[in-house]
């Protein structure tokens, strides 16, 4: 039987602790190896010189690091949004994008290969789900867009690239734990921010872990009939239940959730809908978000700004909030999955 490598990535300190302690070794070793690996950001024993040799070579015999390959890196012309397309170890691809504001950088991560959930506007699930990323790949997908950066300190991260957070929970919520660990990055809770098509039961377990993360939660229709329509999901988690566990998360972790509602033409953008959405909402201290539909050629949808603008109007006539998201590298295919089906796709007509 081959005997294979623990991503040390993936490893909480006390758990790396144990680890160490296993291997005849000193546990103060471990803090310096978790230093190495989540503030330096290493990318193989050879470099956490403060170790002997002999400890590095027992490492890399234990364990492996799995740095991920830039296949493509997208540079928007427009503003500085960068898209990267990696190459994952087992062959496999996913994307991330790294977007610049006024306080610094935010990263929207992929969690799995491909997705399941068959949401009909959205690239990623085109092909289906393929797998779950592990906490350490969704690590490495940071760190190796943190490590192309000059300056600057990515502090702000988004699991909203492909596949669907929730369907990936337990090395989702490993990821989180890693990033925010005090040890490591410490990056703050409310800097994460978690975006769902809306597994209710995983909505649920998660108000229940104590994590202050910001949930994003992509509505994109106030009716079941509407929203039956262009997300599956709904059929098994209609709105009712989905709103409730909602407030449930809300009220359970004093956090504001998002809805993120994508606009397009001639589906759910008209005066009817903003009044559906206002009749869905009404009384919840919430965020709304208004996107206009990335167009997928595959997809076929489509919408503008000035659709998504309209909206906005519209609900605030109703003393709905609503914000227009700035649509960051529009140029580069910024919308999570074109990136890597646009490879798939070149790929079968090669
Ligand atoms: N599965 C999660 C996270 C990944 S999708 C979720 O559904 O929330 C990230 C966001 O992009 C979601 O809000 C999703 O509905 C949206 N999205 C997918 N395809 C899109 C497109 N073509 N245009 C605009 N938004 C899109």
């Amino acid at each position: 039987m081959r005997f294979i490598k623990t991503d040390i990535l993936e490893l909480l300190p006390d758990e790396l602790e144990a680890e160490i302690e296993r291997l005849g070794e000193k546990k103060f070793r471990a803090k310096q190896i978790f230093d190495w690996l989540h503030i330096k950001k290493c990318e193989n024993f050879d470099e956490m010189t403060n170790l002997s040799a002999q400890l590095r070579t027992t490492l890399e015999d234990n364990f492996c690091i799995k740095p991920l390959k830039i296949s493509k890196k997208l540079e928007s012309t427009t503003d500085d949004t960068v898209k990267y397309l990696y190459g994952l170890s087992d062959g496999e691809f996913v994307e991330s994008v790294l977007m610049k504001y006024k306080y610094g950088y935010s990263l929207c991560i992929s969690t799995q290969v491909g997705c399941a959930m068959g949401c009909k506007f959205c690239a990623s699930t085109i092909g289906g789900k393929v797998r779950n990323l592990t906490a350490g790949e969704m690590l490495q997908e940071y760190y190796t867009a943190q490590r192309q950066l000059d300056s600057g300190r990515i502090g702000n991260i988004v699991l909203m690239g492909i596949g669907e957070p929730l369907d990936n929970y337990d090395n989702v919520i490993r990821f989180i734990k890693l990033v925010t660990h005090k040890s490591g990055n410490n990056l703050s809770a409310r800097d994460i921010t978690l975006s769902t098509c809306g597994l209710v039961p995983k909505i649920l377990q998660l108000a229940n872990e104590g994590l202050p993360i910001t949930l994003s939660v992509s509505l994109h229709a106030a009716t079941n009939m509407k929203r039956n329509e262009i997300m599956p999901v709904n059929k098994v988690y209609p709105l009712d239940k989905l709103i409730s566990a909602c407030k449930d998360f809300s009220s359970r972790t004093k956090r504001r959730i998002t809805f993120e509602y994508s606009l397009i033409d001639n589906v759910n953008s008209a005066k009817s809908d903003a009044f559906e959405l206002y009749e869905l909402l009404r009384g919840f201290n919430c965020h709304i978000n208004l996107i206009p539909i990335n167009y997928v050629k595959e997809c076929g949808f489509v919408s503008s700004r000035k659709a998504a603008e309209q909206f906005r109007i519209y609900l605030q006539e109703l003393g709905l909030n609503a914000t227009v998201r700035r649509t960051l590298g529009a140029d580069i295919n910024a919308a999570c999955g074109q990136l890597r089906r646009e490879k798939a796709v070149a790929e079968l007509c090669e």
